[in-house]
């Protein structure tokens, strides 16, 4: 659902600097004489302020998406997995790989090579006060 928001911004980003990249166009084509528009330079100076204008909106939304996506990465705390073996209790905490499920028999056991077990799933939440820390706002 974010990429969606996302690229329905980039795509209204990039028509206003395509329209904007055409009034400026229109402005120095107005101010070099191509229309016959006389000594009157008003509509130029229209144009390069909806260019400019148009130029620094995207420039801004792009820094600002740009910023809040890489935000966004960054708080995100990785997923763990509980390793626990049946016979001798030996505990093992790794990050969460793909095709990992609870009850999942994975690797022998260091101690007595029996088949271990996926106990639980979850999002560490420590990382995350951590990184809040970091970030206050
Ligand atoms: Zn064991």
């Amino acid at each position: 659902m974010t990429s969606k928001i996302s690229s329905f911004v980039l795509l209204v980003v990039f028509i206003t600097l395509a329209l904007s990249l055409v009034a400026l166009i229109f402005a120095a084509a107005i101010v070099s004489g191509y229309f016959p528009v006389g000594n009157d330079l008003t509509g130029a100076y229209v144009l390069l302020a909806l260019g400019v204008l148009g130029v620094a909106i995207c420039t801004y939304v792009l820094v600002e998406t740009r910023r809040r996506l890489s935000k966004l990465k960054i708080v995100v705390p990785p997923v763990r997995t509980t390793i626990e073996c049946r016979k001798c209790g030996v505990k093992n905490v790794r990050d969460f790989q793909r095709g990992d499920y609870v009850f999942k028999e994975t690797e022998p056991c260091q101690k007595c090579n029996d088949k271990m077990l996926i106990t639980a799933i979850y999002r560490e939440a420590k990382v995350k006060e951590k990184e809040k820390e970091r970030f206050p706002f």
